[in-house]
């Protein structure tokens, strides 16, 4: 398994096999800083492409699984999760016209931006250990998931506190 920090398909094969779905099974490593959370880090990612070759044009279908660690946004409790993000898209032969869109040029694809900018507009905006996180009571800091503790939160100083939030 190569590991790398970019994704480079090589298409000699799929040339060969017009309309042929060929796997493509990478691991890769990418940047942390395109995961919108404070703090987390993508470990790693696996790639599952299955490429075609549509003549002139190469379809990628399949999906990018990130291993992230990270810090849920409520609670601040240590999170390891896996976030399998769905790949559909067309590179267009490396031509002059298309200036929007991903393009490949010879034999080589890189879908490294690809699935960089997939990352960036599919994973979750926030990260939370579970869906109904009740985090930490802000006044005492108590993780509210584990116990409930004495403090007197009226709902105004539960209004302000909200406002207080930074988002
Ligand atoms: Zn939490
Ligand atoms: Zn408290």
């Amino acid at each position: 398994m190569i590991v790398s920090d970019k994704v480079i398909i090589d298409l000699t094969e799929n040339f060969a096999h017009v309309g042929e779905p060929i796997c493509f099974d990478f691991q890769c490593k990418l940047d942390d800083g395109l995961l919108p959370y404070p703090d987390a880090k993508i470990v790693k990612a696996d790639v599952h492409f299955e490429v075609t070759f549509v003549n002139p044009d190469i379809l990628v279908k399949g999906k990018i699984s990130c291993h992230i660690e990270g810090f849920c946004d409520r609670c601040l409790a240590l999170i390891k999760r896996q976030i399998d993000l769905p790949f559909c898209q067309t590179f267009y032969k490396d031509s002059a016209e298309e200036e929007d869109g991903y393009v490949y040029s010879g034999s080589r694809l890189d879908a490294t931006k690809a699935v960089c900018d997939e990352v960036v507009l599919s994973v979750p905006v926030s990260l939370l250990c579970k869906e109904d996180c009740k985090g930490l009571c802000p006044k005492c800091g108590t993780n509210l998931n584990e116990r409930q503790c004495e403090c007197d939160l009226s709902r105004e100083n539960a209004f302000a506190a909200l406002k207080n939030l930074k988002f």
